[in-house]
């Protein structure tokens, strides 16, 4: 199995890159903010705590995100042959748990650190927000998630490093060049 990582900022390009990751190795992509935006749009009341969570830039409890990867993991078909992680883990404790759980499963994955800038970062996201209908993507909202970005999972990157499965990726430039450089 080929599991893989993908950690940046947002607005890094990590759902992207998903996309063409997915498209050329047939893994299979758990975007967890999707799954929570599939969440909030049930209507559900767990969905409405995380809408308030979500639109405050602020970070859904760990325990709420392990549940839901276990859950994931068990799903997974037969015939998996890998998992792109896209915004999980965010926090070390996501990390041990995840590192855990895939190794229950005799699994085992590298972590992926898309690079860009905070300019830039902020120059994309005002940008996506035009169109993109999401509560968070607004100049206030953006600059908290960059906030809890630097302060809770930037730190994944040195636990990565001391596992010896870390791999910087520059985000910035052509698309083509940075999927080239993820292969
Ligand atoms: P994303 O679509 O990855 O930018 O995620 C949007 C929002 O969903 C984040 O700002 C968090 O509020 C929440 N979220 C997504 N993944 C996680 C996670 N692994 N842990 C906690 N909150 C998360």
């Amino acid at each position: 199995m080929l599991n893989i990582i993908l950690c940046g900022a947002p607005g890094s390009g990590k759902g992207t890159q998903s996309d063409l990751i997915v498209e050329k190795y047939g893994l299979q992509h758990l975007s967890t903010g999707d799954a929570l935006r599939a969440e909030i749009k049930s209507g559900s009341e767990l969905g409405k705590e995380i809408g308030e969570l979500i639109a405050g830039g602020n970070l859904v409890p760990d325990h709420k995100m392990i549940h839901l990867i276990e859950r994931y993991l068990d799903n997974l078909p037969a015939d998996c042959k890998g998992v792109i992680f896209d915004g999980f883990p965010r926090t070390v404790a996501q990390a041990e748990a995840l590192e855990l759980l895939l190794e229950r499963r005799h699994m085992k994955a590298v972590l992926l650190d898309l690079f860009v800038e905070e300019d830039e970062v902020i120059k994309r996201l005002l940008n996506r927000g035009k169109t993109s209908g999401r509560a968070d993507d607004n100049y206030e909202t953006i600059k908290k998630r960059l906030v809890v970005y630097n302060e809770q999972t930037s730190p994944l990157k040195e636990w990565y490093k001391k596992e010896g499965k870390h791999c910087y990726i520059n985000g910035l430039g052509d698309l083509d060049r940075i999927f080239a450089d993820i292969v």
